[in-house]
């Protein structure tokens, strides 16, 4: 599990006058298989606490606190083992798949490119791989060598956390990832995702500032107002209040 405590960050560091206070002691435990929404109103912080977590915040940022996977804090880990870890134990997915897909590669490409970054398989395990990837969201293998652009947006979402899950992570970090897609296919890739972490156990940090499809997936959802926890619980709990 993934374990962040008393995290606090502030962008423009260096910089008094513009000081963003964007974190202020959070406090957060992402069990195993387990799916935590992290909602708030633009501008809470939700990102900022995403991208902490893979170190892809801006140089002029100060982070105090500790993010720990294993014991180990990704905080204090040397860029080179934050690299490893990137993709490999956390994935993360973004609302744009087009934007992250290159138009020039086919499926079958982006795949490879991945598991050879990451892995030693061979191009037949590679493969293979990729194949059980793409059928866990639902492509089938006769997809494999088309291009970004032939897919509809879900189905290029449907690539996207294919790619996030080849590799096996332990915690997938959706970052607004259906923010942009139509209710019904939201829903869809929603209940794709609590399939995935059933089937493999990983965990899910879900961001999103759409209430209406945090409630059907999460096992516990944070709410964030001005960088700081004002609220946590299980849906239940934090939608259905008397
Ligand atoms: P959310 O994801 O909830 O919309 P963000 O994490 O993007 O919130 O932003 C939290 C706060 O930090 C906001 O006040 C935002 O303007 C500020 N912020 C985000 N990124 C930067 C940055 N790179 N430099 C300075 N301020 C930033
Ligand atoms: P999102 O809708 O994904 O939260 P934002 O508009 O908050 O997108 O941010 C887009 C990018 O701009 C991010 O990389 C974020 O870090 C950066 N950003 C957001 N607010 C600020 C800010 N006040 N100053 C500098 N960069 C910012």
């Amino acid at each position: 599990n993934i374990s962040i405590k008393n995290l606090d960050i502030t962008y423009n560091y260096e910089n008094d006058s513009e000081e963003v206070k964007a974190a202020r002691d959070i406090n957060l435990d992402i069990k195993n298989g387990e799916i935590v929404s992290l909602v708030g109103e633009s501008g809470s912080g939700k990102s900022t606490i995403g991208s902490s977590i893979l170190n892809l915040l801006p140089k002029d940022t100060l982070t105090r606190g500790k993010i720990q996977l294993d014991g180990k804090n990704l905080l204090e880990l040397p860029e080179n083992d934050i690299r490893e870890i990137r993709g490999k134990d956390i994935s993360k997915i973004f609302q744009d798949p087009m934007g992250r897909l290159n138009p020039l590669m086919t499926v079958e490409q982006h795949f490879i490119e991945l598991l050879n970054e990451h892995t030693d398989f061979g191009k037949e395990k590679a493969i293979e791989k990729s194949i059980d990837a793409l059928n866990d969201v639902g492509i089938p293998p006769n997809r494999f060598e088309d291009y970004p652009h032939e897919f509809s947006g879900g189905m290029r979402q449907r690539i996207m956390i294919a790619l996030a899950l080849v590799l096996n992570p332990r915690i997938l970090i959706a970052d607004e990832a259906t923010t942009s897609l139509d209710v019904v296919v939201q829903s869809q890739i929603l209940n794709l995702l609590r399939d995935v972490t059933e089937k493999y156990n990983t965990s899910i940090l879900n961001i999103t500032h759409n209430l209406g499809v945090v409630a059907e997936i999460s096992d516990r959802v944070v709410v964030l107002y001005g960088g700081k926890v004002v609220e946590k619980g299980s849906a239940e709990e934090i939608f259905h209040k008397p």
